[in-house]
């Protein structure tokens, strides 16, 4: 497929963190999404299961600052 990465940035489709694993990539890039409060952190996920999605990841993110569960989920590109 030749716009594999394309695809990658788009959430319209479960994608599974074995997705971002086969570019070597194993951190996240999480935001909080309390419009009050935009915490974010670099996450290594190299522990969670392979077959985990991102949109799961969204919904299971429990923010350390406010407590808000549900965040953006990113794959962080710029980290190896
Ligand atoms: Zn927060």
């Amino acid at each position: 497929m030749a716009w594999t990465i394309p695809n990658l940035l788009l959430h319209d489709k479960p994608l599974p963190l074995s997705e971002q694993r086969a570019f070597g990539h194993t951190k996240i890039f999480v935001y909080c999404s309390n419009p009050g409060c935009h915490q974010n952190a670099l996450i290594d996920a190299s522990g969670f299961p392979d077959e985990i999605t991102f949109n799961e990841l969204q919904l299971r993110m429990v923010c350390t600052v406010c407590d808000h569960r549900g965040a953006d989920v990113r794959t962080a590109w710029h980290e190896r």
